[in-house]
């Protein structure tokens, strides 16, 4: 049993200060029940908590640590930035640099700007959109997660062509209106909404494989479907590649399945670790950005140089070493292969969706293929299994819907253990 007497003193002082005890909401724990771990360090696969318990991490930041924690090609390139002074407000070299490498490892990018988080880079991208098209409306779809942009913050409404409702207080109707919804990997239903919004949509976005209801994978043909339909109705195609870029491929999801949108939104990884996110496409589109266009986009500390340092470091990593991604590809395939064993052995019928290095268990026996066929899972149960993990040294995503993220430091070792520690924790899950 893994006992916690710091991190829980620690989080009780946090609510005094901190809405909630935490600076972002599923850190809390709230979908699986408990008290968050408060972390003090972090090495290879291992995280290190205030009261000196070790976890083997499969989140890694929620994507960005691809190569494990402190890497050290990351970190000697930050402590190289450092002295030279941690921000100017001034073009530096760097961001020449990081902007070529994009584009040539990113498909869809013909120009690129830098920001400082995913959330930023959609909000971005939209505007863009509605600037470059002239029209108001956007297509989402139900569970994907484009940050916490008002426009994002929508639900489905009871129908296909129904208006959005907006899922947060705050986010007022006008902008719920121009946001409509769509199931994911249901290309009738976003023609739908196009016939009945013609010449309205500005923009289709959507994760290209989705990672915040749990991982679900497109189906055959629906990519292509929208792309085919976008070019059709004159709609700027968004993949929101914040998750998936540089983590599936070297360029992204939209390389692995050979879709190219018209622009992309990054983050995670973009930054090695550093708040960085950046949004680009086809040139036509971007050069309507602010000072080259009308649209305006700014940040203080955009491009900030030891961010970029950062992210310099990790994506020239990545790009030179293909490898990378066959050695994640085996890990993660030897996990899911370990589960699916657990579960046989223990006569359950869960569903595991997985692409790359990106993987969920659904406590469901149903197909998972978007938002409502994930709410089949039995959270509950999640919950019991996510704790059993946690004492068992397993630091997992703290809620169903999100996807495991592993890193280049999970050895065959550590599959083994992770299995080993899966198969108790269900067991015991399932019991209860
Ligand atoms: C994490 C995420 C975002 C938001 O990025 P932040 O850096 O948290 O603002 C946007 N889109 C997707 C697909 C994400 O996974």
């Amino acid at each position: 049993m893994i006992h916690a007497p710091i991190s829980e003193e620690l989080f009780q002082r946090a609510q005094h200060s901190i809405p909630g005890g935490v600076n972002s909401p599923v850190r809390a724990f709230r979908a699986v029940g408990g008290n968050p771990r408060f972390m003090v360090s972090a090495k290879g696969p291992y995280m290190y908590d205030e009261d000196g318990n070790r976890y083997l991490d499969l989140i890694n930041s929620w994507g960005p640590m691809i190569l494990g924690h402190a890497a050290e090609v990351v970190n000697e390139a930050v402590i190289k930035a450092i002295p030279n002074s941690l921000s100017f407000g001034a073009p530096t070299r760097k961001e020449v640099e990081i902007a070529e490498l994009i584009v040539s490892m990113m498909p869809s990018i013909e120009k690129v700007r830098m920001v400082n988080s995913g959330t930023e880079a959609t909000m971005s991208a939209i505007r863009v959109a509605r600037g470059f098209t002239g029209r108001d409306k956007i297509i989402k779809f139900e569970g994907c997660y484009h940050g916490h942009g008002d426009s994002f913050l929508i639900s489905a409404g009871s129908g296909a062509i129904t208006l959005g409702v907006p899922d947060s207080p705050g986010v007022t109707k006008g902008t719920a209106n121009d946001t409509l919804t769509a199931p994911y990997n249901n290309l009738e239903a976003v023609q739908t909404l196009v016939d009945a919004n013609k010449g309205q949509i500005a923009a289709i976005i959507l994760e290209p494989v989705a990672g915040n209801m749990g991982l679900v994978t497109p189906a055959e043909g629906f990519l292509q479907g929208l792309r085919t339909l976008c070019d059709k109705e004159g709609i700027v195609l968004i993949f929101d590649e914040v998750m998936t870029g540089f983590r599936l491929s070297a360029g992204g999801a939209q390389q692995l399945y050979g879709v190219t949108p018209d622009m992309s939104t990054m983050g995670k990884i973009i930054g090695g670790g550093m708040p960085v996110g950046a949004y680009g496409g086809k040139k036509e589109i971007m050069e309507f950005v602010a000072p080259a266009g009308p649209v305006y986009q700014a940040g203080t500390l955009s491009g900030n140089p030891i961010a970029m340092a950062a992210g310099m470091a990790m994506l020239t990593y990545l790009k030179e070493h293909p490898e990378v991604y066959t050695q994640l590809e085996q890990t993660s395939g030897n996990m899911v292969a370990g589960m699916q064993r657990n579960l046989q052995k223990l006569g359950l019928n869960y569903t595991i969706n997985r692409v790359g290095s990106m993987f969920s268990i659904f406590f469901t026996d149903k197909p998972v293929y978007d938002f409502e066929s994930a709410k089949t899972s039995d959270t509950a149960l999640f919950g019991r299994y996510f704790n059993g993990m946690l004492q068992r040294g397993v630091y997992l995503a703290p809620s169903q819907y999100e996807a495991l993220f592993v890193s280049t430091a999970v050895t065959e070792e550590l599959v083994e253990q992770y299995v080993q520690a899966s198969f108790e924790a269900l067991q015991e899950a399932v019991q209860q």
